[in-house]
């Protein structure tokens, strides 16, 4: 296992603070699981299928043009069997949980991740607690408990986290991050985010992922399965609902807590995380806040093509825009990650009414980003953090 920040390796466990030299340092870095095979192609650690990926990309060609985008396609992540791409990363971290013979699984959860946890949990015979606060939806309840999990209601977010690192001092696995400064997740479970990747490259490779994002697991790993497979990455956007990784690519320390409000659910919360910031880095990336009046609107454009998806994935149709504005993507394809469905979110229950004569968002579009795709960089060892 080697740090995403200064490089060091280890070998195979599970860290609790990240890389424990840049833990010792005051820092908070995920690691990535390096291969002794390094021949081309995607390398996985051991799975537990419930038939997760291979899901499909659909044409946009409508809004494409509307937007002045080359060519615009949409990946259904909520094709994925408990509706979200968080299998991708369960099917990893419950079989890497069986290998280390764990008691109990527990992961925070605002929704998908809970879910989909709960679920290959269930197919492992895992014991799981999904620590939730009241404000998950009673679909999402239902769905985790009908697996078997047990819901722990804590009073607030962080709450959440602090239940989780007591259930680790007693011997379970954190299927989630929960530190202060955030890490991120397992590095088991996000090396299931490379098959998205492999499914996105080859000769369908876009130029641009449009990712909904928090802490970043998705972000990163789809950076480290596109370097695995080699050739020019595409350039990853992170989409969030108001200004944290893009704060700390302006030059704020990754370690800060940035607070805001949201109903974009699936990507709240006050945390980023090295990963994030190095997986923008690495690909010549920028993180765009979509509030969510704007995402909303988005959400509308996108139902009209047939798509309803959550909020949080919804957003990043209103982030392209603002992108595409000057017409600099005219040439380009561009992939909007539909993480999960909008049927579950209940960020999702204020479909702006008003009729739309236009696919495009209205109103509240992020203003036009200076340096927006500027040159890639290669990235020394001084520049790796913020503060
Ligand atoms: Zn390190």
């Amino acid at each position: 296992m080697i740090c995403l920040r200064c490089d060091a390796a280890w070998p195979v466990e599970t860290y609790a603070a990240g890389c424990p030299r840049c833990a010792s340092e005051g820092h908070a870095s995920n690691l990535k699981l390096v291969y002794a095979d390094r021949s081309r192609g995607i390398r996985l650690p051991e799975t537990l299928e419930l038939g997760e990926g291979g899901t499909r990309c659909v044409e946009l060609p409508t809004l494409a043009q509307t937007m002045k985008v080359g060519r615009l396609t949409a990946k259904l992540e909520w094709c994925n069997p408990t509706g979200s791409h968080k299998d991708r990363m369960s099917a990893r971290l419950i079989a890497r949980a069986l290998s280390c013979n764990v008691p109990l699984v527990v992961a925070a959860s605002s929704g998908n991740g809970g879910l989909s946890i709960a679920a290959y949990a269930a197919r492992a015979g895992l014991p799981t607690e999904i620590a939730v606060t009241a404000a998950l939806a009673p679909s999402y309840r239902r769905a985790i408990a009908a697996h078997g999990a047990r819901l722990v209601e804590a009073p607030d977010s962080l709450g959440r986290w602090e239940h989780l690192a007591h259930r680790v001092t007693e011997g379970a696995f954190a299927a989630t991050n929960y530190r202060l400064p955030a890490i991120g997740t397992d590095p088991f479970g996000i090396e299931g985010y490379k098959t998205l990747s492999a499914e996105l490259s080859g000769s369908e490779r876009p130029d641009i992922i449009v990712v909904p994002s928090s802490r970043g697991d998705l972000l990163s790993g789809l950076r480290l399965g596109f370097e695995e497979i080699g050739g020019i990455p595409p350039r990853l956007i992170a989409v969030e609902p108001f200004p944290r990784l893009a704060r700390v690519m302006a030059g704020e320390d990754y370690r800060l807590r940035y607070e805001g409000h949201t109903a974009q659910v699936s990507t709240a919360g006050e945390t980023v995380t090295f990963q994030a910031l190095a997986a923008l880095r690495a690909t010549g990336g920028l993180a765009v806040p979509v509030d969510d009046t704007a995402a909303r609107q988005a959400q509308a454009a996108l139902a009209a093509c047939g798509l309803h998806a959550e909020l949080s994935a919804a957003a990043g149709l209103t982030a392209l825009e603002a992108m595409a504005r000057d017409g600099c993507l005219a040439g380009r394809h561009v992939t909007l990650v539909l993480t999960g469905s909008g049927l579950r979110d209940p960020g999702a229950h204020d479909l702006d009414p008003r009729p739309h004569t236009d696919e495009r968002p209205q109103a509240a579009a992020p203003p036009a980003m200076p340096g927006f795709l500027p040159p890639r960089t290669e990235t020394s060892v001084q520049q790796r953090d913020n503060g």
